[in-house]
């Protein structure tokens, strides 16, 4: 049987399948309304039928023995193409039909009358029908009665379909839950265990290929020597109280890591370690982020100027954001520099940049991979480059790869740049084998 289909067919597919309701199980309620709309018409067989790219499922049925047909064999391919019901008197004489195996084969139905299931305006999932195995009439009321059981049966569908999302939906939000909470639990294990190290990439003076620092980046070791960088315990640096005994660590490391490297002779600059937002939340009993730097550094007779803090535009603008702003203060007034990380990825207005605490800004590798091809990001890298200089900020662009990349932040007069091409971050006894090759 040739058929149209539908205008909207690639919509009304999807609306179907995300109903997910073309389950084998029995549903009682669209049993009954197949039942009131055969007994109000006085038909055999009748059922609600649901029409997806190849078959034709009855949901409900009365008097057929099939679950399904080949869409092809589906009179209900001319009920979805409007909002009107279909009858067809007598299918024998209807040169749609009559060649139909339903109508030529052991069904042997004659009449049929299909009102469409409407989830949504102009979206029929398929529909509800009654058919007779001799040619029919049907008067109006119980046609007006079809037309009000279709509305209780897309009614039903809709709920079902949002009962299943929500069962769906919540299923897999408890699943990532349990996920997060096991590597939220295998991260403070891994801590205690001594699991976590860090990895330093080199910063560079871009005009004169001047290392003048590095900065520290986590690594999770894992059992079988390879490394785990952040983006793979996330959900670990979210969490308040890893992210403040991670933070601990991070800052405690970098700066016995600056006493070896100074002990060594080895002129690193200095060394910038990445802050999360709980970091600076006031907590009963524990000295605050800005005194912990100030006291840990004096301890170990460092100078502020060796150690940097890099802070995203989610900690400057967090909801302990007096905290963070009264924190950083105190830290640039003793001497530390702090760096605004991964600028332009996030929502940060022009304001903030007159407004908040800091030294640096680090321009998103994102925007410094894109530029050689995009236009638009070249201007974007030129504007932050131009705005840096002009408000007293030193710039520095993340993600550098390629000589031609290098070449135009040089030109636009980018003063500080780290990436692959200049430098991988890698393990502490790594820089020190490679200073012989520092540029
Ligand atoms: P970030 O601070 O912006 O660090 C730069 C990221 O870019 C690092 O990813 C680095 O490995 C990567 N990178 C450097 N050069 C290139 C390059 O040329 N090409 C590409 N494709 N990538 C490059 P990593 O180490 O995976 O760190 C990701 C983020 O995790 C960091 O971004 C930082 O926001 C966060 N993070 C790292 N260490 C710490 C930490 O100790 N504490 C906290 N709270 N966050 C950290
Ligand atoms: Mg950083
Ligand atoms: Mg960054």
């Amino acid at each position: 049987m040739a058929y149209l289909l539908p205008q909207n067919e690639r919509v009304r597919l999807d609306k179907l399948h995300s109903l997910a309701v073309l389950t084998p199980e029995d549903d009682p309620i669209l049993d009954t309304l197949v039942e009131i709309g055969c007994i109000s018409a006085k038909m055999p067989i009748g059922s609600i039928a649901l029409l997806d790219a190849e078959w034709l499922w009855f949901k409900a049925n009365r008097g057929l023995t099939e679950k399904k047909i080949p869409r092809d064999h589906a009179f209900c391919n001319y009920t979805i193409l409007d909002d009107t019901p279909l009858v067809i008197p007598d299918a024998e004489k209807d040169s749609r039909f009559s060649d139909n195996p339903f109508v030529r084969g052991k069904e042997h139905i004659r009449f049929y009358a299909g009102v469409p299931i409407e989830v949504e305006p102009g979206i029929r999932i398929g529909c509800l029908c009654v058919l007779d195995r001799k040619p029919r009439e049907l008067d109006r009321d119980a046609m007006q009665i079809l037309r009000w059981l279709a509305d209780c049966a897309a009614e039903r569908l809709r709920q079902r379909g949002n009962a299943r999302l929500l069962e769906f939906f919540s299923a897999r939000r408890r699943d990532q839950l349990k996920a997060s909470l096991k590597m939220i639990d295998a991260a403070k294990i891994a801590l205690a265990q001594n699991a976590f190290t860090l990895f330093y990439q080199p910063k560079y003076e871009l005009r004169t290929r001047r290392r003048v620092g590095f900065e520290a980046l986590l690594r999770w070791r894992q059992a079988d020597g390879s490394t785990l960088a952040p983006a793979a315990f996330a959900e670990a640096l979210d969490d308040p109280e890893f992210s403040r005994r991670i933070g601990s660590y991070v800052l405690a490391e970098a700066i016995s890591q600056a006493k070896t490297w100074q002990r060594a002779g080895f002129e690193f600059g200095h060394i910038a370690i990445n802050v999360s937002s709980s970091q600076f939340a006031n907590e009963e009993g524990k000295m605050a982020f800005a005194d912990e730097v100030m006291v840990a550094t004096k301890c170990a007779s460092l100078s502020p100027s060796r150690l940097h803090i890099e802070v995203t535009e989610g900690v400057l603008l967090s909801r302990v954001e007096n905290h963070v702003a009264k924190q950083l203060a105190q830290l640039r007034a003793t001497g530390f520099k702090v760096a605004f990380d991964d600028f332009g990825t996030g929502f940060a207005s022009l304001i903030h940049l007159k407004e908040l605490e800091y030294d640096q800004i680090k321009i998103d590798g994102s925007f410094v991979r894109a530029m050689i091809s995009s236009e638009g990001d070249m201007a974007i890298v030129k504007a932050v480059v131009g705005l840096a200089r002009n408000l007293g900020k030193e710039v520095v662009a993340e993600g550098i790869e390629t000589e031609a990349e290098l070449s135009a932040l040089i030109e636009m007069g980018c003063g500080y740049g780290q990436g692959y091409l200049l430098g991988r971050p890698t393990a502490a006894s790594g820089v020190t084998e490679v200073v012989g090759n520092a540029k």
